[in-house]
């Protein structure tokens, strides 16, 4: 990893899980998750593809909550990891 892949997780992780932001439950301590949907661009996987999500809505959740706990229950609640993906991107980039 790169230092300014690092420096970018790093970003997105202190914006706190943007499930939780986007839902009005504020900036909760949030792990890393890297969108697998090969979709779009049909870019491969980097680390500048990333969001951030707290431990209940990455595993801990449950089905509908957790994204891997089942992606289509979470992406029917919450959007895709592809809209969650472009958000983040966009309050990055202010
Ligand atoms: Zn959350
Ligand atoms: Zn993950």
């Amino acid at each position: 990893m790169t230092k300014s892949e690092r420096e970018h997780l790093n970003k997105v992780a202190s914006m706190g899980c943007c499930v939780c932001v986007r839902l009005g439950y504020g900036e909760s301590p949030a792990e890393i998750h890297h969108p697998r949907s090969g979709q779009g661009i049909g870019q491969r996987a980097s680390n500048f593809d990333a969001i951030a999500l707290c431990p209940a809505h990455h595993r801990n959740g449950g089905y509908g909550v957790a994204i891997h706990a089942g992606r289509k229950a979470f992406e029917d609640n919450f959007g895709t990891e592809l809209e969650l993906l472009e958000w983040t991107k966009e309050q990055l980039n202010g």
